[in-house]
């Protein structure tokens, strides 16, 4: 089948359904301009500049060692404040007030999928857009983070602000997990996009779908190809915003 007949096979599953589930990765951002901060240029220029990887200073560990380095990199490299949501998410966002998403679930942190209008979103990586205080509690948003100078300390109590962002050596939420699985597991369709599936934990999350309607939207392969009912190589944005049109 040629690209353009899948594409329609996927809208008229999108017709006929009220229970889709959206499962995303850093493809889908990447149509806002948000770089895969995992892509070669991305690890190049950070171990150029700081003589390590982006996955040492994404640790734990190296936040509470060093977190003057780790918010000089977090601001200008994972932090884009002038992106906007771009087809793939207002398509979703659509689709969930039509009644026919029940969820998305996304590797992505950006927050843009809120910012489409999407409701149900779990974010299996957590978000930028929440920041609280390790001593206190106290919630800050993402401009008291980027207008702080170095790193952003709480008003109230002097402690140090964390992002609301998994970082490695961190376990994911609980509660998000078990969400994300629940949707999956009682999905009609599960259409994936924007992601390879070779990051944990995406690849294991497919198991818990039982449906015979499972869609990969990918520009390049997968190891999944295989599994999927419908295959789509193509932007993620271009074949959802044709999905969701006239609807
Ligand atoms: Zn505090």
């Amino acid at each position: 089948m040629s690209e353009q007949e899948n594409i329609l096979k996927l809208k008229e599953m999108v017709e006929v359904s009220d229970n889709i589930v959206f499962f995303g990765g850093a493809g889908v951002s990447t149509e806002s301009g948000i770089p895969d901060f995992r892509s070669e240029t991305g690890i190049y220029n950070t171990v150029h500049k700081y003589g390590c990887s982006p996955e040492q200073i994404l640790s734990h560990t190296f936040f509470m060692r060093k977190p003057e380095i780790f918010y000089d990199f977090y601001k200008s490299t994972m932090v884009y404040t002038d992106a906007e949501p771009n087809e793939a998410h207002k398509a979703l966002a659509k689709l969930e007030k039509l009644g026919k998403l029940k969820a998305v679930v996304t590797q992505n942190i950006d927050g843009l999928h809120q910012k489409a209008g999407s409701e149900k979103v779990y974010e299996l990586h957590g978000t930028i857009m929440k920041n609280y205080c390790m001593k206190c509690g106290q919630f800050y948003d993402l401009s008291y983070v980027m207008n702080s100078e170095g790193v952003p300390r709480c008003e109230k109590c002097g402690g140090m602000v964390k992002p609301d962002v998994v970082l490695y050596e961190e376990g994911l939420d609980d509660t998000t997990i078990s969400k994300s699985v629940r949707a999956i597991a009682e999905a009609d369709v599960l259409i994936i996009g924007g992601t390879s599936l070779n990051v944990y934990p995406a690849a294991g999350f497919i198991n818990y779908y039982h449906g015979n309607k499972l869609v990969l939207i990918n520009k390049s392969e997968t190891p999944y190809d295989r599994q999927a009912n419908l295959l789509i190589h193509d932007s993620i944005g271009k074949v959802l915003k044709t999905c969701a049109a006239d609807l």
